[in-house]
């Protein structure tokens, strides 16, 4: 468990990060989910670190007021998907049916998050192992497994025995951002780089990588306002 601390009221939670190169005490604010961190030298003491933080109260209230708000989802509200923002009501039987741009989900509101979650990781499954395959075959390789997660600060990752990382949030962006990060992280098994080659490589089998790349720069932290 990271160190963390508490500052002001209505509290905010800074998690200690203590670093052997750091010189100072630096705050940092996530733009994917606004957590706070507090990087410092790994001989600072805990007091000094907390009264930085304190000075600084004011500065991360004003950064954090200015993030666009968390949503849960509820009936009468929506989620993403593919882009697109999709109602949600109250359907009938067991699973979450999505139907003419509607979500239909059945059983009690507060079950609602777990099972839109539920539905997302299944999607998302699907799409990126369905889109990896795809272009795997394009750069003619292969890889060992996917897994689907709810990361914060990555949208997809490869390992050098090409296991590839999906999180499942990416069901909620444009279906080119979802075929974008398939190929991204396809084009890792040919290159585990973002060298020149590697980016000639994306660009091989996803010309428009560019836009889609910029959308997820540009959007990527709406689809961490949802919590599920
Ligand atoms: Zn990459």
């Amino acid at each position: 468990m990271a160190e963390t601390l508490e500052i002001g009221d209505p509290p905010i939670v800074v998690t200690l990060k203590k670093s052997a190169r750091a010189r100072r005490f630096s705050l940092r604010i996530s733009n994917v989910d606004g957590a706070v961190s507090l990087t410092m030298p790994k001989r600072a003491a805990l007091r000094d670190a907390a009264a930085f933080a304190q000075d600084h109260d004011g500065w991360l209230r004003k950064h954090l007021d200015k993030r666009p708000d968390q949503i849960v989802p509820a009936f009468g509200g929506s989620v993403l998907l593919d882009g697109v923002a999709a109602p949600i009501t109250l359907g009938a039987g067991r699973g979450v049916r999505f139907d003419a741009g509607v979500f239909y989900v059945p059983g009690k509101a507060a079950q609602v998050p777990a099972k839109l979650r539920a539905f997302y990781k299944t999607l998302a499954r699907d799409r990126l192992a369905e889109a990896s395959e795809r272009y795997a075959k394009l750069v003619g390789r292969s890889f060992s497994r996917i897994t689907i997660r709810d990361t914060r600060s990555r949208w997809g990752s490869c390992t050098s025995d090409g296991h590839l990382m999906y999180s499942w949030r990416l069901v909620m962006a444009p279906r080119a951002v979802q075929e974008y990060v398939a190929a991204h992280e396809v084009c890792h098994l040919v290159e585990m780089n973002h060298s020149d080659a590697y980016w000639r490589q994306v660009a091989a089998i996803f010309p428009d990588y560019k836009a889609q790349r910029g959308w997820l720069k540009k959007h990527g932290a709406e689809l961490h306002r949802f919590q599920f």
